[in-house]
This record gives C-alpha cells, sequence and structure tokens, in this order.
C-alpha cells in the first residue's frame, strides 16, 4: 500500500463514494487516530458496509495532513464477516440527535486501489460460517426433510421456522444442511440483564433485539430426538446449548443434564458444548459430571468494573464465571471465552494485564475474539468509560498474547472433537 485508504461517506441514500482528500482514520475507545498501512485488509466475502446517519467521518486531510471531518456525507463502517476480528473501529463524529446504532459491529473501512479495505484479521480457518458455503436448495430440502421427521418437536420447529428462514442463523442453517455445529436453545429466561442483550431490549431502548427469545423450555425428550442423529451422522458434529434466541441455558440445567446423560447413552460421538454466561459454577460441575465436553463463557472484558455494569448480573457476580471456567478445566473439558472485542478497550494496558491472569488462573485453552456488535459511543456511556487509558493495539496484545501462552488457542468458533484432540488447525473444506 502506498498510501492509507481514503476515506468513504455516503449520501444518505444507500450510495457510497470515496473523498480523496481525506485518508480514512481508525478509532480506539474515545480516540480518532491515523493507521499504519499493514492494519488495512481488502473486504473480505461477506462482509457488508454501513452508512451511519448524523455521523461524520473522521479523516487526514491527504494535503495538510490534519485531521478533519468529512462534510460531504455521513460516516460509512464495515459490518466484517465471522472468522475475522476488527482491529479498529470506525471513525467519526455524532451529531447531536443521531439515533443509537443497532446491534452491529462497526470496524473502519476505506477505499484504496478500487476496493473497500477493512482494518481486520482473519483469526479462524474455520469456514463453517462463510457465506458462499450456504447451498440454500440443500438448507430448504433438510427443511422440509427433518420438519417431517420430528413433525411434534417444538425446537426442531423453533429452529426451522424461525431461527433458519426468518434469523438467517448460520449455526440452524449448518444444521439444516447436516453439517458441524448445531444449535440447542433451551432459555426463555436469564439471570443477566446485558446492555447488548441481542435477545431482549428494554421497552425504554430505541434500539430492537436482533432476534426474539424462545417462548417454550423445551423437555429433554426433544433435545435429544434431534440431536443424537446429529452428532452420528454429521462430519465434525457439536451440539450447542446457549444460543442468540435465548436466555440462559445454566438456567435449564436439571433439562440439559438429562438430555446430556441421555445423549451419552446413545453415542459418543462428538462435542457436546455449552455457551453460556458462566453464571452458576455448581450447575456446570453437575453438566461436567453428566458428560459436557465444552464451555464458551462470553465476557466483555476480564475486569470486574468492566463486566459488571455491562452484564449488570442478577444473582451472581464475576467470580462465578471464573469459576465456571475452572470447573470445566479440571474436568479436563474444552474452555473458551467468547471476547467481545472492542478497540481500546479490549487492549487497554489493563484489560491485557487481567486477561493474562484470567488465563492463568483457569487453565483457558481458547480465546474467541468475537466482534463486539454495539453502538460504540452508546456503550463506553453505559459502563460510564470516558478515558480507556494507554492501549496496546489488538495486532500487539494477541502476538504477546500467543508469545506468552504457545498453547492457547485462537479462533472465533467452537472447536470440534477432531480439532480440540486431534490437528487443531485441520480446516472442514470437503466435509
Ligand atoms: S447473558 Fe445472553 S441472554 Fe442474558 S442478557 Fe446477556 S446477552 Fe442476553
Amino acid at each position: 500500500m502506498k498510501h492509507a485508504p481514503y476515506l468513504l461517506y455516503s449520501d444518505g441514500e444507500g450510495h457510497i463514494f470515496e473523498d480523496t482528500s481525506l485518508y480514512v482514520c481508525g478509532r480506539s475507545g474515545w480516540d480518532a487516530m491515523p493507521l499504519e498501512n499493514e492494519e488495512w485488509i481488502k473486504l473480505p466475502k461477506g462482509g457488508q458496509l454501513y452508512e451511519l446517519p448524523n455521523r461524520r467521518g473522521i479523516g487526514i486531510d491527504v494535503k495538510s495532513g490534519e485531521m478533519r471531518l468529512c462534510e460531504k456525507g455521513w460516516a460509512v463502517a464495515s459490518f466484517i464477516p465471522p472468522a475475522f476480528t476488527g482491529t479498529y473501529l470506525a471513525a467519526y463524529e455524532t451529531l447531536p440527535g443521531a439515533e443509537t446504532l443497532p446491534l452491529f459491529c462497526y470496524t473502519a473501512a476505506g477505499w484504496y486501489n478500487e476496493k473497500f479495505y477493512v482494518t481486520a484479521i482473519r483469526i479462524e480457518k474455520d469456514i463453517r460460517q462463510e457465506s458462499e458455503g450456504f447451498d440454500e436448495s440443500k438448507i430448504e430440502q433438510g427443511v422440509e426433510k427433518l420438519l417431517k421427521t420430528y413433525r411434534h418437536n417444538r425446537l426442531v420447529q423453533h429452529l426451522a421456522n424461525n431461527c433458519c428462514l426468518t434469523y438467517h442463523c448460520p449455526a440452524a442453517r449448518n444444521y439444516f444442511m447436516g453439517r458441524w455445529e448445531c444449535p440447542v436453545p433451551s432459555s426463555p429466561a436469564c439471570n443477566a440483564n446485558c446492555i447488548g442483550c441481542i435477545s431482549f431490549q428494554p421497552q425504554e431502548e430505541t434500539i430492537t433485539s436482533t432476534q426474539d427469545r424462545l417462548q417454550f423450555k423445551p423437555t429433554a425428550e426433544e433435545i435429544v430426538e434431534y440431536t443424537v442423529p446429529h452428532l452420528e451422522t454429521a462430519p465434525f458434529p457439536i451440539v450447542s446449548f446457549g444460543q442468540g434466541c435465548e436466555g440462559e441455558p445454566l438456567l435449564m440445567w436439571q433439562t440439559i443434564k438429562m438430555a446430556i446423560k441421555e445423549i451419552r447413552k446413545h453415542t459418543q460421538k462428538g462435542s457436546i458444548n455449552i455457551n453460556t454466561n458462566g453464571s452458576d459454577p455448581k450447575a456446570v460441575k453437575t453438566l461436567c459430571e453428566a458428560g459436557l465436553n465444552s464451555i464458551r463463557v462470553s465476557t466483555n472484558s476480564a475486569r470486574e468494573k468492566i463486566y459488571t455494569p455491562y452484564y449488570r448480573p442478577n444473582n451472581y457476580e464475576f467470580n462465578d464465571i471464573v469459576e465456571s471456567l475452572k470447573v470445566v478445566n479440571s474436568f479436563g473439558g474444552w474452555t473458551s471465552i467468547n471476547y467481545f472485542v472492542f478497540p481500546g478497550m479490549t487492549d487497554s494496558v489493563e484489560e491485557y494485564e487481567a486477561l493474562r491472569k484470567l488465563i492463568k488462573e483457569t487453565g483457558l485453552k481458547m480465546i474467541q475474539w468475537r466482534n463486539f456488535n454495539i453502538d460504540p459511543d452508546w456503550y463506553l456511556r453505559k459502563i460510564d468509560v470516558t478515558d480507556t487509558g494507554e492501549c496496546i493495539g489488538i495486532r500487539q496484545m494477541m502476538t504477546l498474547l500467543q508469545e506468552e501462552f504457545p498453547t492457547l488457542k485462537f479462533g472465533y468458533f467452537n472447536p470440534s472433537m477432531e480439532r480440540i484432540t486431534g490437528n487443531f488447525e485441520m480446516d472442514y473444506a470437503g466435509s
């Protein structure tokens, strides 16, 4: 790259243009800054561009080198696809009266050499959510066949009609294509009140949740009925409790315990995983005794003071999620964190130190570096952060952690048993 990409702006009607008088900046925390050329990669397939109403992009004047606003239109950001982690946010100034942005990620984007560029890193080789990997006709056939096969199963009905055909959930689409990770939502309720919850947003908030929360409690029989055949027949099979269309699965631990026991009576294949807020280490212990293989605990931070104002837990505390990771580790299970990456918060020196401590304390196996789908201004205001402190950069943080913890895995998705027990670097091409 001979120079930084040019800034992008929109005319407010969905048309995007480059402003060749400005090089685009990135954002970290509350700060806009020029970036190293190495930060930029071509916009990956499946990535999208968003115009940000009532927001002006911040760039570096090509001639003067001064930082200034683009007055030609609204700012533009990218919603990068899964498997890629954003290293800088889009830099813009929010004008008075601007509405809160919906629950997507807003990665820095620019234009260079007739192409769109973003600040991101491919963190995961696994192809399970590559947009071009989804075959619509196979999905439709799968939905038709499995709705017939499990006509009385409310969970399969939910996965078909809501998750697959309405929300276009990649996990549900993979299930109906008979491959890889199969979702098992189970809980209509939650014991946390996350600011950016994707399944429930309080009335007083102006943004909406991206999917509706499950409205019923499935039985262990309903769970076992469709998950055993998936584990038996799918390549690299995983069944995962804890999905975006439900509350907290640990609130359903009795049902999940019965389901896991029953599943393992029928098959030893694949991995049984739970995506959770990790709030109840006792319940986690019971699930490990039943046969749970893997846990992914979601968190926006390894620091209690940043975690608590975001999760607003009802009847648990930050240390409970740490305990849940330790419990699974003590059973020899696979432990991941679903780490919401927010440039300027995640890569602050304080967060880096807290994460090192968490990794050592819990014997953590994997960090899933997930893009934080939230309006940056809204998030920082809600958790009352005015100064994020000194930052080291997301890429630098990953490098330092990898050097200090060489066996610690990085990725974006829950690994299959084949990767956990075998060659972790394998990818699923051709499966
Ligand atoms: S833990 Fe999950 S379901 Fe519960 S409030 Fe947070 S995001 Fe929503």
